[in-house]
């Protein structure tokens, strides 16, 4: 077992089948892994000991991918940045770490060629990617339990559905990156949630229940997930069911860390590990940053490049504005998902399982993509204890009979204090009341985060995307957005297209 983590409750065969979990923070010292990115840079960046320092161009608060691009693009303009990091490894809601031999991610995973920000870091740094071989198996929910299926006929029945679904989205978003260039169409669709899409579909009971893991996985509950915010990663996939499932295809070989690294490596900020900030004072003339443990930085601009919804656990003086304390304190993104990676005894095998939402299944998503992989599942079911063993090997068995859970491991990036929340996801009319101000800066303050980002928004490119946007870099749209999607410096695996077969071809 891993240090500081409480053992699963209530196990059957303590001595082979332990539950780790953890929020962010938690496991800091397991975080060490030689995938992880603990021990990068305080190299001077001039002659006086960056420890010393005090002052500095810009202080960027959060070493996550928005932090980290936003110091790469500002060190690239010449400017002395200091990078305030509360945990002790950079990454944030990425998180590359090993576990039973295995490289795993706790957070963020996949990235792909129709997100042209990381597309084209990827490529700028060469760094390999892999392809997921994709199911073998799919166990998809019927109304009186799971039935299995080839994975192609179960995509074919899915795709005329998620079709329909969301049959006005590229009309409401001409320009995916510009989620506001028909805010006459959007203002009409903003105030609903996606459980009202289902229901104005009023689909067969049979059919619906076949969209409902996506729906609930993405909002934490379909109610409480605004519908324009998928419609806007479906016009953002061209309007295809194949490119968008296809998004979770590619993983950067090397994990996601070697993103931040190569960035860090470039850039040589002077970073701050284990720097929790705790107030930001602004005057007429500069910023002070103070870190919990009482260090005190100034700056003419700070970015806060931390989540949403830890703005509301930082002192802003003066406060933040009205738009921001109203996101921040109703939160933004999904407050419940918890990320397992489970070592199965059996079955061994590439499979996918989907379950629908509101029926006692906890796990939305789950399945196992290449051989040799553990087993990946999501769930948002705030009823369910993943910490107990029995709890999670029975609800495997519900849908895969004789599973045999050998150990897992959990990651509660919502109970962390620094991310509070997974992947950004905006609630019915957040898009309209809040996303244009939330970008606006607060005097000397600008804000930076995937959960603000205009269009991959919950997703590494939309974090990436918003730290060039925040350090006056130009971000990737239309042709610009194309190109860097068609660039090719780096090997792509060929993808199992079997798996789509009758979709075409991306
Ligand atoms: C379980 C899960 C699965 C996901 N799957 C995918 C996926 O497959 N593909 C994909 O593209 N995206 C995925 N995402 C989303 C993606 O990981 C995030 O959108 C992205 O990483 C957010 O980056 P960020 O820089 O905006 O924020 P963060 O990564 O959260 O970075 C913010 C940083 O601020 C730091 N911080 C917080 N508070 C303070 C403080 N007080 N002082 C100093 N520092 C502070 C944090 O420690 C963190 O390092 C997933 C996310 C999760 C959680």
């Amino acid at each position: 077992m891993e240090s500081g983590q409480p053992e699963g409750r209530g196990l059957p065969r303590r001595s082979l089948f332990k539950a780790g979990v953890a929020g962010g923070l938690a496991l800091a010292g397991a975080a060490a892994a030689s995938t992880s990115a603990t021990a990068v840079t305080e190299a001077a960046e001039d002659a006086q000991d960056p420890n010393l320092r005090r002052d500095f161009d810009v202080i960027v608060v959060g070493a996550g991918l928005a932090g980290v691009t936003a110091t790469r693009e500002l060190r690239a303009k010449g400017k002395r940045v200091l990078l305030l990091e509360a945990r002790d490894r950079v990454g944030g809601r990425t998180w590359t770490d090993t576990w039973n031999g295995h490289m795993i991610e706790r957070g963020g995973t996949w990235v792909d060629r129709l997100q042209p920000h990381v597309w084209r870091e990827l490529n700028r740094y060469e760094l390999p990617i892999m392809a997921d071989v994709g199911p073998a198996r799919a166990f998809m929910p019927t109304l009186t339990g799971f039935q299995e299926l080839d994975p192609s006929v179960a995509y074919v029945r899915q795709n005329a559905l998620f079709t329909k679904f969301f049959e006005d989205s590229t009309r409401i978003y001409p320009e995916p990156f510009n989620p506001l260039k028909r805010r006459d169409l959007v203002a009409r669709f903003d105030g609903f949630s996606m459980r009202d899409r289902l229901d104005q579909m009023a689909l067969r009971p049979e059919d619906e229940i076949l969209l409902t893991s996506w729906t609930s996985l993405y909002g934490g509950t379909s109610k409480r997930g605004a519908l324009t915010h998928i419609q806007q990663w479906w016009a953002l996939s061209g309007g295809t069911f194949e490119a968008f499932h296809g998004v979770n295809t590619y993983r950067p070989a090397r994990g996601t860390v070697s993103i931040l690294n190569a960035m860090l490596a470039e850039s040589k900020p002077v970073l701050k590990l284990n720097s929790p900030v705790k107030s930001v004072v602004q005057n007429a003339n500069k910023v002070t940053v103070t870190t919990r443990a009482g260090e005190a930085f100034t700056a003419p601009e700070v970015i806060m490049a931390v989540p949403v919804n830890v703005w509301r656990t930082i002192s802003f003086s003066p406060a933040l504005p009205a738009a921001h304390r109203e996101a921040t304190n109703v939160g933004m993104g999904v407050t419940e998902e918890r990320k397992l990676w489970i070592d199965l005894a059996n079955p061994k095998d590439r499979f996918v399982a989907e379950s629908p939402e509101g029926r006692g299944d906890p796990f939305c998503f789950m399945g196992r993509f290449n051989d040799g992989d553990p087993v990946v599942a999501f769930t948002v079911d705030t009823t369910f204890d993943e910490t107990d063993g029995n709890e999670v090997e029975r609800a495997i068995r519900k849908i895969i009979p004789g599973a045999e859970v050998r150990d897992y491991v959990v990651t509660n990036f919502p109970k962390d204090p620094f991310a509070l929340g997974t992947g950004g996801y905006r609630q019915p009319n957040q898009l309209i009341r809040l996303h244009a101000k939330l970008q606006q800066p607060h005097g000397r303050i600008k804000f930076a985060g995937s959960d603000i980002a205009n269009g991959w928004n919950g997703y590494i490119d939309g974090a990436i995307e918003d730290g060039l946007r925040v350090a006056g870099s130009p971000t990737l749209s239309g042709p610009a957005a194309a190109a860097a999607s068609a660039e090719e410096r780096i090997v792509v695996p060929m993808v199992n297209r079997e798996l789509y077969r009758g979709l075409g071809r991306r």
